[in-house]
């Protein structure tokens, strides 16, 4: 295999585009994705301060490790979820890869901040950990953001992610994510910074290559709670159509944005949104999931406490 640009010995192959690359092409096209990406959906401008949420996972890494090099005013937010054997490594790694490029990151501890973890969350919630890790992290992200005065916040999600939340959405018919899937969430609300996905247009695996010929030394190990996620599932099914018809997820996720979007939304009621009366958040009921999680979670942790033991009684 050779590269389709220089006829050097290919590195990388990326058969839905049909082409093949050199690590030096191979990089080109990643960056040329990515500007895609950005310019197309109106992503951000040079002016902007992106606040880029960095799990130390190498979509993060790499998404973070794009915009430095093309100059963007990029600060990393990293979330340690207080999961055991995972999170402490995982904000190593963010921390070494800050200091190694010399950019500023910002750092939320889960259980000094909000004194839970997300071990917590199984105990004091009904929600599965995922889910209250999940909704904890946006809460968290647009928390930092509106307080720092960033105008977006930046995720790492990839064609992969992005495919395999869309299956599942459709399998579901869950119309209400449908409405508010793609790569940009704009603010549209009070307290609601915009969100967006600069890397919805690459596959896991062309991430992979682009960390490790990067030399970006990411967490190679999935967090212990992925083990049996749904997403996973669909994931594997997504490759399997993959590999006998490439270009399948990708003509599902575009083609979707396209086409798909906008059948939904002709049909789109906006949520009406309110401040929570705890926090001030955006809020759907008079008090955010957040704030009703947290809450949930701390009278549970209280109430599976051991009673501390009476002193005996004097004589
Ligand atoms: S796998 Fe689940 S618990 Fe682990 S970081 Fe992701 S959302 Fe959180
Ligand atoms: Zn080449
Ligand atoms: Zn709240």
């Amino acid at each position: 295999m050779r590269c389709i640009k220089c006829r050097q010995p290919a590195a990388v192959e990326v058969r839905r585009h049909h082409s093949a690359f050199c690590p030096e092409h191979f990089i080109e096209f990643f960056d040329n994705q990515v500007r895609r990406a950005v310019h197309d959906e109106k992503m951000f401008s040079p002016e902007d301060r992106i606040l880029v949420a960095v799990s130390g996972g190498k979509d993060s890494l790499a998404l973070w490790d794009v915009l430095l090099r093309f100059g963007y005013q990029a600060t990393g937010l990293h979330i340690n979820l207080g999961i055991p054997g995972y999170s402490d490594l995982s904000q190593e790694k963010t921390e070494a890869f800050a200091r190694d490029r010399g950019a500023e990151l910002i750092i939320v501890d889960l259980e000094a901040d909000y004194g839970v973890t997300v071990e917590d969350f199984k105990r004091g919630s009904e929600r599965t950990p995922c889910s209250a890790c999940g909704l904890s992290k946006r809460y968290i992200f647009n928390k930092v953001a509106l307080e720092q005065g960033f105008d977006v916040v930046a995720t790492g999600h990839n064609l992969d992610d992005e495919a395999a939340t869309l299956l599942g959405n459709l399998i579901h018919w869950q119309d209400g994510y449908l409405i508010r899937q793609g790569p940009v969430l704009p603010a549209g609300y009070p307290n609601l910074v915009k969100k967006v996905k600069p890397l919805y247009r690459l596959a896991e695996r062309e991430i992979a290559a682009y960390a490790v010929l990067r030399g970006i030394d990411y967490v190679l190990d999935e967090c212990p709670n992925a083990v049996g996620a749904r997403s996973l599932l669909y994931k594997e099914a997504l490759n399997l159509i993959e590999q006998h018809s490439p270009g399948a997820k990708q003509n599902l996720y575009l083609g979707f944005l396209q086409k798909g979007r906008k059948l939904i939304s002709a049909a789109e009621e906006r949520p009406q949104l309110v401040e929570c009366e705890r926090c001030g958040m955006p809020t759907t009921a008079q008090v955010c999931s957040f704030c009703r999680l947290m809450e949930r979670v701390r009278i549970r942790l209280r109430r599976s406490k051991p009673e501390p033991v009476a002193p005996p009684a004097a004589r």
